[in-house]
């Protein structure tokens, strides 16, 4: 038997006893070191996530280890490894093209699919990517969410001495931070209402941190960049009311990158902009195979630091109250990790 906690309703879990998944042809079952939970999660446990069926068994930002294979499958019983949550058909148009994060019936792990809030999960084993021994399995947990800012930034062009603003210097915010100085970018400006926030930022090497609480972020923007304005601002907290001041920040032939987005309407915006400053808006969803290597490949050299990424770790029967305590104050929360 195995353990999974069931979301059987919106902010009602319970943990449940099923039987050990059997690997299919071409499958792998994962025993689950440690998952990552993240606002996709949140949105899910609160009932605000549009379309989403329960119960469901949340959990898609996972690393663990490889059980039990099933017949074809080529990865090895004991290899370390991190989950690649976007399930994608393999046949339509936008998978056939590569873009398999598009793909037309594309599903997430963790929502269309049962998730990784379980002791084991089952996989085609190409949903799987090896991790080396110098990361640990609990850090891997985040090699997903810097897929998903790697392949972002691979969708807007930052070359040395790009000044770079991000907005929001959350889990995604902070990795987008450490991107950017990794292409070069020079100044990199994170903007976030947290103190400690801004202070991790600075570690993670941005070249300056502004509060916007009382403040005009446009004008410092211009002002750290000798009045010429940003190459790219990329928005990582999905404020509507951010659209504006991001193109105004900008400056002409810039690119806006909106990595996080928002249901809601933007108000106070036009299209002017887009013309006199000929401006690019750049959309970005989750990620693709191709970008876990990279991924993977910058946290075991040491280049992209997830010190401090993970806030809060609970064990697997506590699901609920982990879920609970992020809800009631998701500020204070980078990522929160539930172990089996
Ligand atoms: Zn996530
Ligand atoms: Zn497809």
């Amino acid at each position: 038997m195995t353990r999974a906690a069931v979301l059987e309703a919106p902010r009602r879990f319970e943990v449940a006893e099923r039987p050990k998944p059997l690997p299919g042809p071409g499958e792998a079952v994962v025993r689950v070191a440690a998952t990552a939970v993240c606002h996709t999660d949140l949105a899910i446990y609160t009932g605000r996530h549009p379309g989403v069926r329960y119960p469901v068994v949340l959990g898609h930002e996972a690393a663990g280890i490889v059980e039990a294979v099933g017949t074809d499958s080529r990865i090895g019983v004991g290899t370390r490894v991190v989950i690649n949550p976007i399930i994608a058909c393999g046949a339509c148009d936008c998978c056939t093209r590569g873009d398999e994060n598009l793909c037309r019936r594309a599903g997430l792990l963790g929502r269309e699919l049962d998730g990784s809030l379980a002791e084991h999960v089952v996989l085609p084993e190409r949903y799987l990517h090896p991790v080396p021994a110098e990361i640990g399995l609990e850090a891997a947990t985040l090699i997903e969410t810097l897929a998903t800012v790697h392949h972002a930034q691979s969708r807007v062009s930052i070359s040395p001495g790009d000044a770079v603003v991000v907005l929001g210097q959350g889990a995604t915010g902070l990795l987008h931070t450490q991107l950017a100085k990794l292409a070069g970018a020079s100044p990199v400006v994170a903007i976030s209402r947290s103190a400690w926030k801004r202070d991790l930022a600075r570690r993670m090497r941005a070249d300056a941190t502004v509060d916007p609480a009382g403040r005009d972020i446009v004008a410092e923007v211009l002002a750290l960049t000798v009045g010429r304005g940003a190459d790219v601002v990329i928005d990582t907290t999905g404020a509507p009311g951010l659209l504006r001041p991001a193109m105004e920040m900008l400056r002409p032939g810039g690119t806006f990158l909106l990595y996080a987005i928002s249901h809601e309407p933007v108000p106070d915006f036009t299209t002017f902009p887009m013309y006199y400053k000929e401006l690019t808006l750049v959309g970005s969803r989750a990620l693709v195979p191709a970008d876990f290597e990279p991924a993977i490949r910058l946290v075991a050299a040491g280049a992209v630091d997830l010190d401090g990424f993970i806030t809060d770790s609970y064990p697997l029967h506590r699901a609920a109250a982990a879920f609970d305590d992020y809800e009631r104050d998701p500020d204070r929360v980078l990522r929160t990790l539930i172990v089996p």
